[in-house]
């Protein structure tokens, strides 16, 4: 058993710490961005109070009396200020976000008494000077007014992405790993129990990983301590099979005698299958399959002529494909495969078809086609599993104990071929045998 470790960085905190990280990078490119956007000379200008009364007594004096709208322009952009001037006569902004008089006459500051006033109103500061006939109100440009937009795009764009692919990269690291135990449980489901899951982490998905190890180590041995009790079973029914079968030879009812050697018949292939399928696993678990280059286009060709079965079509597109394989086993497997589309297609035919796949080039595959019952969707993952039959009273009428298949995946996962069902159910069923 594997201790559980201790969770030193959970992933709670993991997050939080990336939250406070993230902001304060955002806080930083904001920082920055306004730095890179807007010129040295300006940054200044919109910090601190509104415009000095000496400063706007000269600017009213430069103005002169009428106020010269050009020249205020010009002002405007030496002083880093915005001007509004507001007489009889004249209406006159240097930006429309300065407000007019009246719309500043309410706040508390107002004061007409003075010739000079301040005003903070939306928390801009203002100035107010009385003219003739009139007021002029100065207020610092508006930080927007010095944002440079051709160089601030390309600096929000570099911002945006970078903040981006550092946000994509941490989640990634935190929770890569859930990648791994879905893959691991997906694993463990199809019945893989080999592949030690890999996640060196003190956080809850770390433990969360030992734990789906320490479980696959348990359900891997529970599976085969059962496997072990139904082969030492098997093994053991073998005598009282033989000498029963000896002992319902001096049966003197001929009806009865038959009863009991079908019966026995059926009991000891089911046990020779089941023993078949053990000596198979144990061989290539050890590592004792032999493989050798064999011609697969002969060895199909001579077992469809030991099935002696007139249904059978078969097409090559090669007259020799050679493929490294274990003949014996190979022929198990191809053998099941037939036997099935003979047994549950009634008497339709059955093709046979060796063929290259065009995409993948070093593909040879082997198709099984026949016309019979098909196999129902959710019904096609579970046939490849030990003793499953579909139609459990089909047993009646076909003989089977639902082992065929399991072995056929057994044989063809130690040749590292694939096979592939595809079927509709009372059109018919294609077992595709791929060897890589
Ligand atoms: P069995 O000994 O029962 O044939 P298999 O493991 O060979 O056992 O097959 C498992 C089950 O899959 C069969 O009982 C049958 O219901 C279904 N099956 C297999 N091949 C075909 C096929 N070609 N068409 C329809 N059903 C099939």
């Amino acid at each position: 058993m594997q201790s559980r470790k201790k969770i030193r960085f959970s992933i709670f905190l993991k997050l939080i710490l990336l939250i406070v990280v993230f902001i304060a990078l955002v806080n930083f490119a904001i920082g920055f961005f306004i730095r890179f956007s807007i010129s040295k000379e300006h940054l200044g200008s919109f910090r601190g109070g509104p415009p000095p009364p000496p400063f706007i007594g000269h600017v009213l004096k430069e103005l002169g009396t009428p106020p010269d709208t050009s020249k205020a322009k010009a002002l405007c952009g030496e002083f880093n200020t915005n001007i509004r001037i507001e007489t009889q006569n004249i209406k006159w902004t240097s930006d429309p976000d300065v407000p007019e008089i009246d719309d500043l006459r309410d706040e508390k500051a107002f004061d007409e008494t003075k010739d000079i006033f301040m005003i903070d109103k939306n928390r801009r500061p203002f100035s107010v000077a009385k003219i003739e006939n009139g007021f002029v109100i100065f207020t610092p440009r508006f930080p927007r007014d010095y944002i440079n937009f051709e160089k601030a795009i390309p600096a929000i764009i570099v911002i945006v992405t970078v903040l981006c692919t550092l946000l994509y990269f941490s989640l990634r690291w935190i929770f890569g790993p859930v990648r791994k135990l879905s893959e691991a449980v997906n694993q463990i489901s199809s019945g893989n129990f080999d592949a030690e899951l890999d996640v060196r982490r003190n956080d809850e998905l770390g433990n969360l990983a030992n734990s789906i190890n320490e479980m696959k180590q348990s359900i891997s041995e529970m599976i085969k301590s059962k496997e072990t009790l139904l082969i030492d079973v098997s093994h053991e029914l073998r005598s009282p099979l033989t000498r029963i079968k000896i002992a319902a030879e001096f049966i003197g009812d001929e009806k009865v005698r038959t009863t009991i050697r079908e019966d026995v018949a059926e009991m000891e292939a089911m046990v020779t299958g089941l023993l078949e399928t053990y000596r198979m696993r144990n061989a290539s678990e050890n590592g004792t399959v032999s493989m050798q280059q064999t011609d697969i286009v002969e060895l199909t060709k001579n077992l469809i002529r030991k099935f002696e079965n007139s249904r059978i079509n078969f097409k090559s597109e090669f007259d020799k494909r050679y493929v490294s394989l274990n003949k014996e086993r190979i022929e198990i497997a191809l053998r099941n495969i037939i036997d099935n589309a003979l047994k549950y297609s009634d008497s339709k035919s059955v093709d046979i078809n060796i063929f290259e796949n065009t995409a993948m080039k070093s593909k040879t595959n082997v198709l099984i086609k026949d016309y019979g019952k098909g196999i129902e969707k959710e019904e096609i993952e579970k046939i490849f599993e030990p003793f499953y039959r579909i139609d459990k009273s089909r047993g009646k009428k076909i003989s089977g104990y639902g082992l065929g298949l399991s072995l056929v995946k057994k044989i063809l996962n130690d040749h590292k071929a694939e096979i592939v069902v595809n079927s509709t159910p009372g059109s018919g069923t294609e077992f595709l045998v791929i060897f890589k």
